[in-house]
């Protein structure tokens, strides 16, 4: 029998990610010592009293059966609670809340609550690649708003063409940002629910990085600002801020009725989160600032040996004010020497592969916007960042 993919399926680029997996997997059989700056994650173990409650939770059997439903009552009081503390936003847990299987999950299934095929959905470039996968999924139109570093990485709403802006149904916005490291303003912000009003655009902000931030200086919550929940919803994730990628955990918050299409499209696909999970999750929201103030320590100090590393090759880099990501713009040097390379993103990162080992990813992965930059994590320990400096200035 020929198996056949969907058109659907054909239509989305190969997920970055795994791409990237193969061209390492490769060098590694070839016996090269790999420095993996690539994937973002956190390389630290999930924070202890989250793995003591889940300890606990996983031997009771009220956890055993489907967690059907938009989350836990317990667990969406304690996402509210945490708002509260945090940012002194006041949310109805029942109904402004609800558990999502990793905030991945809600993204990628959002735009099928509110996509006839035809609508378009405005995504950030470069960006999180599943703002356009859920798009293609639900038959929508994606179209790509350049993040430009003069505009400090966020769309000019102003550019996007009238015709464009009346078929828009769903707007993705990231801060902050994956990959460019930005943070937005509340001019950013403000602006944004402004346009979404006039336009009737639902706007979805991903905050997975909201807690990884350097210099004490915490960015901002969508909700934070004035007329945000009449408009739109904000997306966390448990994933980079407690280091539990692997746990599948994250919650979304914000309008009811924005969150009631996700509830209902989640209700015919999956059964929920692990009750379990659900409890070491609400363990994790309940720590005290200085576990996660550790890990924001632990970051500052890679951020600071990789950017003065890199700089010290005289590359041209900014240190990111928050997310564990260094956007780095790809050297002249290495254009003048590569002017007939295809894609100079991907060209660099297949010369710190082939000549230091060095996982890095090209930014046009993230949209043609990004061509001009790669990526390197920070989830690596500084010896290796270091490590990783002292090979690129061996080739260099
Ligand atoms: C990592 C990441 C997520 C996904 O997080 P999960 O909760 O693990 O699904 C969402 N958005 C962005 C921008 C990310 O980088």
């Amino acid at each position: 029998m020929k198996i056949e993919l969907s058109n659907k399926l054909k239509k989305l680029p190969p997920y970055l990610f795994i791409e990237i997996d193969k061209m390492k997997k490769k060098a590694r059989d070839e016996g090269v010592d790999i420095i993996n700056l690539g994937i973002g994650d956190p390389d630290l173990p999930t924070l202890k009293p989250v793995i003591d409650e889940m300890a606990k939770e996983i031997y009771k059997p009220e956890n055993h059966q489907y967690p059907l439903g938009s989350g836990l009552l317990d667990f969406k009081k304690a996402v509210a609670a945490w708002y509260k503390e945090r940012y002194s936003v006041e949310l109805e847990a029942a109904t402004e809340t609800m558990a999502l299987i990793g905030s991945k999950e809600g993204i990628g299934h959002i735009h099928l609550a509110f996509i006839n095929p035809g609508d378009v959905v405005l995504c950030p470039d470069p960006g999180y690649p599943v703002y356009n996968a859920g798009t293609v999924f639900a038959e929508g139109e994606p179209y790509f708003m350049p993040l430009l570093e003069e505009n400090g990485f966020m769309p000019d709403y102003a550019k996007i063409p009238v015709d464009i802006v009346k078929r828009a149904k769903l707007l993705f916005i990231n801060y902050p940002n994956n990959p460019t490291a930005a943070v937005a303003t509340r001019k950013f912000f403000e602006d944004t629910i402004a346009f979404a009003l006039k336009n009737n655009i639902i706007v979805c902000h991903d905050a997975a990085y909201s807690e990884v931030y350097y210099d004490g200086q915490r960015p901002l919550s969508f909700m934070q600002v004035e007329g945000s929940k009449e408009v739109g919803i904000e997306f966390h994730s448990f994933s980079k801020t407690f280091n539990m990628t692997g746990w599948r955990l994250g919650y979304a918050v914000g309008n009811k009725d924005v969150l009631a299409g996700l509830a209902a499209v989640k209700e015919n696909l999956d059964s929920g989160v692990f009750h379990a999970v659900q409890r070491a999750g609400i363990a994790a929201l309940q720590l005290p600032i200085k576990w996660t103030d550790e890990l924001r320590s632990v970051y500052q100090k890679r951020r600071d040996t990789l950017v003065e590393g890199l700089r010290s090759l005289g590359w041209q880099v900014n240190p990111p004010k928050a997310a564990f990501y260094v956007w780095i713009k790809v050297p002249e040097k290495f254009k003048e020497a590569n002017q007939t390379s295809k894609s100079i993103s991907s060209e660099l990162v297949k010369f710190l592969l082939t000549k230091c080992g060095i996982v890095s990813t090209p930014g046009v992965g993230f949209g043609a916007a990004g061509e001009d930059y790669i990526r390197m994590t920070l989830c690596a320990p500084e010896s290796r960042l270091k490590e990783a400096v002292e090979r690129i200035r061996k080739v260099w």
